[in-house]
């Protein structure tokens, strides 16, 4: 087919795999691709030999090996690579043949910058926005919700009233989305949705049937084309974008465990705990009862390196039932038949490969698109709950054993495992992504 993507991820894991997802995808429809990368969390390039790779240099950040995912980072990282990037693209079009063009830019919709990259080179910009399509709907209400009132400091931030404007959240769900960094946000936000606006078309890693009313709305207040292709990593799984190594025990430790008869737990790549709110989900774990395997990712507990503020006594109780790793092969660890359950953080790749494999969850959103998807979970798709009080392990007791034990649990599988189904229907040929994904080739030609 010939033709040329180049696709720049923001480099952090929540973000990397969709895109190398999304890559693989295009390149499997006869885009040859290359990934622009910075020299932090670059992606490990012996696992895509088939792609063309570009690190591009950003001064303040060469000093630190490792970056982790934060709003700072994001206006940082908006500012120093607009020079370097704009460069790499500049050199890459001029080295181009007339015998594979490049076609377009898909940068993340974090990296806002890119935009004006693409209108300087008069490049088509594509958007790959990886959270989903409600998670957006909400976060870009935040103007509205400032001037409502929602993120006023007298209001009361553990309140279960409704909020009218941003349905299912609550009002304590608002401050939770918008809790990090407060100004810096606000810029992120803003510069995304102009990003948005400016581009020549976004692509979503949700699927209609799951989020049909949201995508309407969306329709109607960014009037560009939307391609729900998702969920990526359907096509192609993120073992191979993994920035850690996947211990694999986690593997082996289920196919000891009878079906259905395991919670796992991870936080993904980004959210942190106090040593509190460690112990009481320790506590929590061990008092259920039940089986579970547990990703305790180094730097998740604050102040900590990894297990050393396990107090004696609570070790031995958690080691009786539970068996923890540093991090999981989780696509895998959802597939397999002895997973009953998900304990997440409510990440919208973790929330997907969770819906994917027909795993019914319990939600601890932390902060951004979290908690909305954290609520389409409970009160949408109702499909999991959500733990109203932070970490308590009376709570967090309770929740397990409605979930994996109770009638509600069972309806709740029985709901998950038709959306399974749906996943499955949609990519399926002549399905809504397996749509929108012949759509997407044909845009991308059109440029
Ligand atoms: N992940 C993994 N092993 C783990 C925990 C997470 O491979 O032990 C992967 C997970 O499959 C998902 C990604 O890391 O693809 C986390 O993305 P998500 O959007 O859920 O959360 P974030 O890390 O961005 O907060």
């Amino acid at each position: 087919m010939g033709g040329r993507l180049l696709l720049f991820p923001l480099p952090f894991q929540g973000h990397i795999n969709p895109m190398l997802q999304l890559a693989s995808i295009l390149y499997s429809k006869g885009f040859n691709i290359t990934i622009i990368h910075t020299f932090c969390n670059s992606p490990n390039k012996s696992n895509y030999p088939h792609f063309a790779f570009e690190a591009i240099s950003e001064e303040t950040l060469t000093a630190s090996p490792t970056m982790q995912g934060s709003v700072t980072n994001v206006v940082l990282l908006n500012k120093v690579c607009f020079d370097p990037f704009r460069d790499c693209v500049k050199r890459l079009l001029s080295n181009a043949s007339a015998d594979e063009p490049i076609l377009c830019l898909i940068t993340d919709a974090l990296l806002y910058f890119t935009q004006a990259v693409a209108d300087l080179l008069m490049l088509p910009r594509l958007v790959l926005r990886t959270s989903s399509l409600s998670a957006f709907h909400v976060l870009r209400l935040h103007p509205v919700l400032l001037q409502k009132g929602y993120l006023s400091e007298g209001l009361d931030s553990h309140s279960d009233a409704p909020v009218p404007e941003a349905q299912p959240l609550k009002v304590k769900d608002i401050s939770r989305t918008y809790k990090i960094e407060g100004e810096d946000l606000a810029e992120i936000i803003s510069g995304m949705v102009m990003g948005i606006k400016a581009s020549s078309g976004i692509i979503w890693n949700t699927f209609v049937e799951l989020e049909q009313p949201v995508l309407n709305t969306i329709q109607q207040n960014f009037p560009i084309p939307s391609f729900t292709i998702g969920p990526f990593h359907k096509y192609f799984t993120a073992s191979a974008s993994s920035l850690l190594e996947q211990d694999r025990t986690a593997i082996s430790w289920l196919d000891m465990q009878a079906p259905l008869s395991v919670l796992y737990v991870s936080f993904g790549s980004v959210a942190a705990i106090d040593k509190s709110e460690f112990f009481e989900m320790a506590w929590g774990l061990a008092n259920s009862k039940q089986k579970f395997l547990w990703v305790v990712r180094p730097g998740v507990i604050r102040g900590s390196e990894w297990l050393e503020p396990f107090p004696p006594g609570l070790q031995e109780a958690v080691s009786e039932r539970g068996h923890i790793i540093k991090w999981a092969p989780q696509q895998e660890v959802l597939a397999h038949p002895a997973t009953a359950c998900f304990w997440s953080h409510c990440g919208w790749n973790s929330t997907l490969e969770s819906v994917c494999e027909g795993v019914p969850m319990i939600c601890s959103p932390s902060f951004g698109d979290q908690p909305t998807n954290a609520r389409c979970v409970e009160t949408v798709w109702k499909v999991g709950l959500v733990l109203e009080n932070g970490f308590e392990r009376e709570e967090i007791e309770r929740a397990i054993r409605r979930v994996m034990i109770d009638q509600e649990g069972k309806e709740m599988k029985m709901r998950m495992s038709c959306l399974k189904e749906k996943v499955n229907l949609c990519l399926m040929e002549g399905g809504s992504s397996y749509k929108s994904l012949e759509d997407l080739v044909s845009f991308i030609l059109s440029f």
